[in-house]
């Protein structure tokens, strides 16, 4: 076998007969509580910075976090509704400019039905670098050929036309890393999004202490990456986000509210 046979992977290897459930029926509005809450949790989000969008399907309007509350306190009824050009249409709170960057890339892309922006640190640090992650570790092959990097990234967005510019900039990606900045991280589905939100700190983190070492990282098959990315992709990011509900709202079930 040579390093360019690509390995089969995800549900036409194996496909699981039953996987553990969230155990409890959810509406949108909690489900993306949790989804901030799980982040916070693993340090993803800056403080009160960043925001999750999620366009239902069939939707232009879009569910997202209020400016000035912490994703680690945010509850379902928290939750707003912006419509496609960031006007609050439901609602307790406002919601910042920043959030065009949100809602123009859900007006380019409508594969991107769940669009998640934050500074997580590890991913700031190659941010600062100005480099994407190397691959060398399965959890890697996530992001295997959808990487994109933006070099020069000047800050905060403040009116719609930066936003544009930018959306138009980061082509079909589903992590497009910020210079200087932080991370766009795109899904079609809310289980797919936050999976790779989760993944790419860990993934950044390890390059980073790869880095460190001074030594040459051994190499992968990119054959085998891709097979690994279908696995990641098919297999485990609905279980991944059953997983991190269950334990969320175990932890604290007012998020619900
Ligand atoms: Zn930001």
């Amino acid at each position: 076998m040579t390093t360019d046979d690509v390995r089969p992977g995800g549900l036409a290897v194996w496909a699981p007969s039953k996987t553990p459930p969230i155990g409890v029926d959810l509406t949108e509005e909690q489900m993306l509580a949790v989804a901030f809450r799980h982040l916070a949790d693993l340090g993803f989000a800056e403080n009160m910075a960043g925001h999750i969008t999620w366009q239902l399907d069939g939707r232009t309007d879009m569910l997202v976090n209020p400016w000035g509350l912490w994703w680690k306190e945010l509850t379902a009824s928290d939750i707003c509704v912006v419509d496609e050009d960031a006007r609050v249409v439901r609602g307790r709170w406002d919601v910042t400019p920043a959030i065009h960057i949100h809602t123009e890339l859900h007006r380019l892309r409508p594969d991107a039905r769940v669009v998640i922006h934050n500074h997580p640190y590890y991913v700031s640090v190659l941010a600062a670098l100005g480099v994407l992650p190397e691959l060398m570790h399965q959890t890697g092959a996530l992001f295997l050929d959808d990487m994109h990097l933006v070099p020069t990234y000047d800050g905060e967005i403040d009116a719609p036309w930066r936003a544009i510019e930018l959306a138009k900039e980061v082509g079909s990606a589903n992590m497009i890393l910020l210079a200087n900045h932080g991370v766009i991280i795109t899904g079609g589905t809310l289980a797919e999004a936050v999976y790779r939100a989760a993944s790419i700190e860990r993934v950044c983190k390890l390059a980073y202490d790869v880095m460190l070492t001074g030594r040459t990282p051994s190499a992968m098959n990119r054959g085998d990456l891709i097979g690994m990315k279908a696995s990641l992709i098919e297999r485990a990011a609905d279980v991944y986000w059953a997983g991190a509900a269950r334990m969320t709202i175990k932890a604290d079930r007012a998020v619900l509210d």
